[in-house]
C-alpha cells in the first residue's frame, strides 16, 4: 500500500526543520567558544591592531587612546561573561583572547 505525502505535510515539515537549524547552529557556536585556540600576538592582524595578552604592558606612548582601565574583559567585542579568563573576540574570529588583553579597537562594553 502506497502512502501519499501531501504538499501540506512537506511544507509543514520544512518549516519545523527551518526553525531548528538556526538553534542547532547557535548551540554549536556556544560550545565551540570554550575551545577556541588562543590568538597569537604575532598574527599579522593582531600585530596591526597592537594586540597584547597583558594590557598592563601596552606602550601608552605609542597608543594615545589607551587608558589603564581598558582590557578585553570590558571591551564590547569580548564574547565572554564576567569572570571568564578567556573568550572569543568579534574582531579575531575563531580565536580566543585573554580577559586581561588589549588591542587598538578596544571599545567600552555597554553596562548591563
Ligand atoms: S577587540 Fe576588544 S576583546 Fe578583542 S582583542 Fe581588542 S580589546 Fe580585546
Amino acid at each position: 500500500m502506497q502512502r501519499k505525502i501531501s504538499r501540506r505535510a512537506i511544507v509543514k515539515g520544512g518549516l519545523i526543520a527551518g526553525a531548528f537549524i538556526p538553534a542547532i547552529g547557535l548551540m554549536a557556536t556556544t560550545a565551540n567558544a570554550a575551545g577556541l585556540p588562543p590568538l597569537d600576538p604575532k598574527d599579522p592582524t593582531a600585530v596591526a591592531l597592537g594586540f597584547v595578552t597583558d594590557a598592563t604592558k601596552v606602550n601608552a606612548a605609542a597608543n594615545a587612546t589607551y587608558k589603564p582601565t581598558q582590557k578585553c574583559s570590558n571591551c564590547a567585542q569580548f564574547q565572554g561573561k564576567a569572570g571568564d579568563a578567556t573568550a572569543g573576540c568579534n574582531i579575531f574570529a575563531g580565536k580566543s583572547v585573554p580577559a586581561g588583553g588589549w588591542c587598538k579597537v578596544w571599545a567600552q562594553k555597554p553596562s548591563a
